[in-house]
């Protein structure tokens, strides 16, 4: 999917540039408020000369302020909501039997692919937004309100590693949260626009509330991330006698949870759609059990998705996943559940988990697409740096 942005099987990788959008909401006078998700921290330096920096993300921070952002967030701490919605759902579901396994859905070209491939697996995928498409809900219904701006006059920018972003944050249920999705070369043309030295700028923090995330949070960046921030929740609301993470080839990791009770509940990490293909066609004909499964179209996860910047090669990308592990091991809240800005959230909007007001918010439905070869489709040329 990273390497491959104008063949996606899904379709929905889009190439454009959404710079000039910014620039217009900016003379518009409108209330811009930027998000920065974990993966684009990682990258970025390799544009500008920096070495790995497990400080960009405070560089990113002040770098939108001086262009005239009010806000920025970090997807991260949705990351945490998500993982903590989801942990629920999945205890819910195996409390009941019912629907499993149970596969995430914070990646677009994923979901996407399986709305078009494995239509009856739908129901198995977690009703839980991303973390992206949360924290616009978020912004644009409580956050308006805390700030006293109406929501049309908010410009909700999303700053991602991701190309399926820009086509996820315009499907139908989601139109009017989040306004622009920059890649993380584009901010890099954002950036070298404003003609600043980003090795000179003063990294500074993320805004309050939503700027303080888990070490679970910001491992969504990598393959993996989801799954064991899920496990992590799991892991305090049941009882659980042993966790167990093995690699079972390439692009597959198998992590069993074994339950007080004997149970052992098998939760599978997979990265490239090709992975999931084969492991869902497993699972459908018996030769694997799955409970819990977390899908990643791009090789490595979100370090190497299709937004990233030039070479996106398996090397830069175990870099940039060695980048986010350093940056996590600096942060002091290990698990979503300690991350006492998410808890307010619950107290003062959401209620408990799986509540009515979470499923108006967070949650949201799929439904089946044509597949690619059904569907009328322009083929691109492939992208390249000069094309850009
Ligand atoms: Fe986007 Fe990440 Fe999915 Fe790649 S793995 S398509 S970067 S969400």
């Amino acid at each position: 999917c990273g390497q491959c942005v104008a063949y996606c099987p899904t379709g929905a990788l889009a190439i454009r540039n959404d710079v000039d959008k910014i620039y217009k909401a900016l003379e518009d006078g409108k209330y811009v408020i930027g998000m920065i998700a974990p993966a684009v921290r990682a990258s970025l330096q390799e544009e500008f000369g920096l070495e790995d920096d497990i400080a960009m993300a405070g560089r990113i921070v002040s770098v939108l302020k001086m262009i005239g952002f009010q806000k920025v967030f970090d997807v991260a701490f949705s990351a945490d909501l998500v993982a903590y919605e989801e942990a629920h759902e999945f205890i819910e579901r195996l409390e009941k039997g019912e629907k499993l396994p149970q596969f995430t859905s914070c990646c677009p070209a994923w979901v996407k692919f399986a709305e078009q491939y494995y239509p009856e697996y739908l129901s198995n995928l977690s009703t839980v937004k991303s973390p992206q498409m949360a924290l616009g809900a978020i912004i644009k219904k409580y956050y308006s309100r805390e700030i006293g701006v109406n929501p049309q006059d908010i410009v909700l920018v999303s700053i991602v590693p991701c190309t399926a972003k820009k086509f996820e944050a315009e499907r139908e249920e989601f139109k009017g949260d989040v306004d622009i999705v920059l890649t993380t070369r584009e901010l890099v043309k954002l950036i070298k626009s404003t003609g600043v030295d980003l090795r000179k700028v003063e990294p500074i923090p993320f805004d309050r509330p939503y700027g303080l995330s888990s070490q679970s949070g910001l491992s969504f960046g990598k393959t993996g991330g989801v799954l064991g921030s899920v496990v992590k929740v799991i892991e305090e609301k049941v009882k659980v006698k042993d966790v167990r993470t093995t690699t079972v080839r390439e692009g597959v990791q198998l992590t069993e949870i074994e339950l007080d009770n004997g149970r052992v509940v098998k939760g599978y990490a997979v990265f490239g759609l090709g992975n999931a293909r084969k492991l869902i066609n497993d699972i459908k004909n018996g030769v694997i059990d799955a409970d819990v499964v977390e899908v990643m179209a791009c090789n490595y996860g979100c370090v190497g998705g299709g937004g990233q910047p030039y070479p996106n090669d398996v090397r830069t990308r175990l870099r940039r996943a060695k980048i986010l592990r350093d940056t996590l091991s600096i942060d002091v809240l290990v698990s979503p559940t300690e991350n006492f800005h998410m808890r307010e959230l619950y107290n003062k909007y959401l209620g408990q988990p799986l509540s009515h007001e979470c499923h108006e918010t967070l949650h949201t439905h799929y439904k089946h697409r044509k597949r690619v070869e059904e569907a009328e489709i322009d083929i691109l040329p492939l992208p390249t740096e000069e094309s850009e």
